[in-house]
């Protein structure tokens, strides 16, 4: 009794981490992130890998890719293969290289996305580029969401996670098209969890709020711009944010990504999950609960 005693202390006292092992969220389960290679997509194969996951790094950036692979100890867990999201051929052969190697597929993030060109007057849209922004966005995550279904269907469950954006929900967070592609990515979300439904299979989107990443940092405005680029994005998304004093981060995001496709979601289908700290729910312009 008293040794139960001292051991639940024990355990109580210590850093969750040191108990990492015992915590293995997606031990036994296979995974493929699409854009693995940097950014979020980065730290999901991270956090993934450390909760037990074998998982397929899919990416058009090969030298990243395989190094990131080579950094999780490569063989036979982790897989690296090239993959532009906007040909079908490239994501149907990353969906049978991974259950070939690995026996299945549990889970498919379609995390690769762009924000396409910085305009904000409609009358300068270059249309081409309207059409790479959906070209990745929109038709990359639907032909992940098709090719993960091929596998996952026959197996009777899986779990899809694609990333949407605060730009899902309100307009002005970026560009024209790319806020339209997000808004397509939870319409895309909604109506294959409808169809994935009866055969076990879960579809759901997370959308984050701004995280420092290639793809953002570069649209920090330049009067913003001191000389650290992570610590001045923080500094100008912190001061517009909700939620003051933490700053989202992609192991944030990737957390959200986890849960989802983790059991621990067992029965949540057809949600966009927005890691937002609130930003995109709340309004206090009017100032109406102000002294
Ligand atoms: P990032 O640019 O840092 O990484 C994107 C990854 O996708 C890169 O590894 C890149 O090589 C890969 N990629 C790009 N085009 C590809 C293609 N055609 N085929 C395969 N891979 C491709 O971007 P990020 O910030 O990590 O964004 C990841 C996702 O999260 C995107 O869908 C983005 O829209 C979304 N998101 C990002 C933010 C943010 O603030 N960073 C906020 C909300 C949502």
């Amino acid at each position: 009794m008293l040794l139960n005693s001292i051991i639940i202390t024990m355990f109580a006292c210590c850093e969750f981490d040191c108990f990492a092992f015992l915590d293995q969220r997606l031990e036994g389960k296979v995974a493929l992130v699409t854009g693995g290679a940097s950014g979020i997509g980065e730290a999901i194969v991270r956090l993934f890998r450390q909760h037990g996951a074998k998982v397929c790094i899919a990416d058009v950036q090969d030298e990243a890719g395989q190094q990131l692979r080579d950094s999780l100890g490569g063989d036979p867990d982790v897989l690296f293969v090239h993959c532009d999201v906007t040909v079908e051929e490239d994501i149907s052969r990353a969906v049978d290289a991974t259950a070939e190697k690995f026996g299945t597929l549990d889970i498919m993030v379609n995390n690769a996305g762009i924000t396409g060109d910085k305009v904000t007057d409609i009358r300068n849209l270059d249309f081409a580029d309207v059409k790479k922004v959906f070209d990745i966005n929109v038709h990359g995550m639907l032909l992940g969401m098709k090719h993960a279904a091929r596998v996952m269907i026959p197996s009777k469950k899986g779990s899809i996670v694609s990333l949407a954006s605060v730009a899902s929900v309100i307009g002005g967070m970026g560009p024209h098209a790319y806020t339209a592609s997000k808004h397509a990515v939870v319409g895309l979300t909604k109506s294959v969890a409808l169809e994935l439904g009866r055969h076990g299979i879960r579809v759901n989107c997370v959308s984050p709020y701004a995280v420092p990443t290639a793809l953002s940092m570069p649209h920090l405005p330049q009067g913003e711009q001191k000389g650290d680029a992570v610590r001045d994005f923080l500094a100008f998304v912190g001061s517009e944010a909700n939620l003051k004093g933490v700053d989202l981060l992609p192991k944030d995001v990737a957390e959200a990504v986890l849960y989802l496709a983790s059991d621990e979601a067992r029965y949540i289908s057809a949600l966009n999950l927005v890691v937002d700290g609130g930003f995109t729910s709340v309004n206090g312009n009017l100032k109406a609960f102000e002294d």
